[in-house]
């Protein structure tokens, strides 16, 4: 016991004088990540009309279904978005979110991004319900959000999730072009034309009628 003791204090006296590791929240910010993915935000044109068209894609795409959209018709009288269609409502339930960011890869117009956002804390659940007020950007606000980050070439040692060879994928040679149920080439223009009206690719075409 008496040794135990003896052991945590000569810890402690050796990490006296270290810089300490922890930072003082919340008088001191940690730096974050540069595609660091926190609450959502939506954007705005600089002509003031709102960026999402209500089409439903990041709700679609959102593994945890914490995306309600109901989209509205735009009218000459009434004009939200350029498109047909604006979110009339738009909320996003931060108790499901897994801050995956994949609402933001499939947005069409770049209409919704995660923002540097963490502060969340809150005690009651439905203050974790974001609506469209809270989410979308002020009037004579249009930023682009954090999309910036992801054009950005990937830091370097950063874990690519895709296969850079084809026929490869998941550590595996195991894919259906590498085991033989493939016959498209990955990556490749197919042209519609008289091969493919009869349901054969262009490339079996060629060969047939070399
Ligand atoms: S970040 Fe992921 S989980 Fe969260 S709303 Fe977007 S798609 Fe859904
Ligand atoms: S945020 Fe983007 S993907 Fe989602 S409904 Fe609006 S335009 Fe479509």
């Amino acid at each position: 016991m008496a040794m135990d003791i003896l052991k945590g204090l000569a810890t402690t006296l050796r990490e006296l004088g270290h810089k300490p590791t922890t930072v003082s929240y919340p008088e001191e910010k940690r730096s974050l990540p540069l595609r660091f993915r926190g609450r959502h935000v939506l954007h705005r044109y600089e002509s003031g009309l709102e960026r999402c068209v209500g089409c439903y894609l990041c709700a679609g795409a959102c593994p945890a279904d914490a995306i309600y959209i109901e989209a509205e018709q735009n009218t000459e009288e009434r004009r939200v978005s350029p498109g047909e269609r604006y979110a009339r409502v738009f909320d996003v339930n931060l108790l499901r979110c897994i801050f995956c960011g994949y609402c933001e890869q499939a947005c069409p117009t770049g209409a919704i991004t995660l923002e540097r956002i963490y502060e969340l804390a809150t005690m009651n659940p439905e203050d974790l319900v974001y609506h469209k007020e809270q989410l979308l950007e002020p009037v004579g606000s249009a930023t682009h959000g954090s999309l910036a980050a992801w054009t950005a070439p990937l830091p370097e040692r950063t874990a690519t999730p895709l296969p850079e060879r084809q026929g490869f994928f998941d550590g595996l040679e195991a894919s259906a072009a590498s085991v033989g149920q493939g016959h498209l080439p990955a990556e490749t223009e197919i042209l519609i034309g008289e091969a493919d009206a009869r349901g054969m690719p262009t490339g079996e075409k060629e060969e047939e009628t070399a």
